[in-house]
């Protein structure tokens, strides 16, 4: 059976004050789970009060977003070997905020992935298509051109070290949550197109729904065959929710 993830993607909120508080929740709370892993995706600044905070709890840490490049004149750029040196297990890649906000095209992506997967990063592959694209009935078509992407420059191999997301991009911070049924559906998908070239890697990937889940649509999310945890935006802020969210996995 495959292990559980339920990540929080705090994207760009959060202070000193509060992060102190919400982590020092999770950390007392998210503990002897069954089944399921936890992890928090903080702005960078807060990458290291992650760290101090986490280290010897359960709970891991990631980046929302890594450099393609090693290192050199990139101002404003984080290497994956800065992550590393500061204990993150995870980075996030093609959030469909960074494609619509900030042109991030699938070989950028897959350019990312790359930098991770060498530099020992897990990366989490988010995938999902637009409203225009559900309704006009290409989003299975949009979701294969992503990871198509990424299979194209890592091969299908590099995604036994890999975790998918899949976030329709009119689910996220709307309210609207993909129904069971239809977050299930791309699941399947998904794990279908992988195990059409190896079938043991299909088979083991975690594949996370997010888009406006929170503690009260968790469990029936969660409870489909091909969803393997979520990737949690707004309600990864509110400590209980968040919480409730990762026991709803179990
Ligand atoms: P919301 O949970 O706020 O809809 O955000 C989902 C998301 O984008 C997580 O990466």
């Amino acid at each position: 059976m495959r292990q559980k993830l339920v990540a929080g993607n705090w994207k760009m909120h959060g202070n000193l004050v509060d992060n102190q508080a919400l982590l020092l929740s999770l950390r007392t709370q998210l503990v002897g789970l069954r089944n399921v892993s936890c992890a928090v995706f903080p702005p960078a600044p807060y990458i290291p009060q992650a760290q101090h905070e986490l280290t010897g709890s359960a709970i891991a840490w990631g980046a929302q977003n890594v450099s393609k490049h090693a290192k050199g004149a990139f101002t404003g750029e984080v290497a994956a070997s800065m992550l590393l040196d500061f204990g993150c297990k995870y980075v996030l890649l093609g959030h469909s905020e960074r494609r619509a906000i900030f042109g991030e095209t699938d070989e950028m992506a897959a350019a990312k992935f790359m930098a991770a997967l060498t530099s020992g990063l897990t990366p989490v592959l988010c995938v999902g298509e637009t409203l225009d694209e559900r309704e006009s009935g290409c989003a299975e078509s949009v979701i294969a051109r992503q990871i198509d992407a990424i299979i194209e420059v890592a091969g299908v191999s590099a995604l036994a070290k890999a975790v998918v997301a899949y976030e329709p991009v009119w689910a996220i911070g709307t309210g609207k949550t993909a129904s069971p049924e239809q977050a299930q559906a791309i699941h399947a998908f998904i794990r279908q197109k992988i195990a059409g070239l190896d079938a043991g890697i299909a088979q083991g990937l975690m594949i996370l729904y997010g888009g406006s889940v929170k503690a009260a649509n968790a469990a029936e999310l969660f409870s489909q065959p091909d969803i393997d945890g979520g990737l949690i935006g707004g309600a990864s802020l509110v400590a209980d929710e968040f919480i409730a969210i990762c026991k709803a996995a179990q």
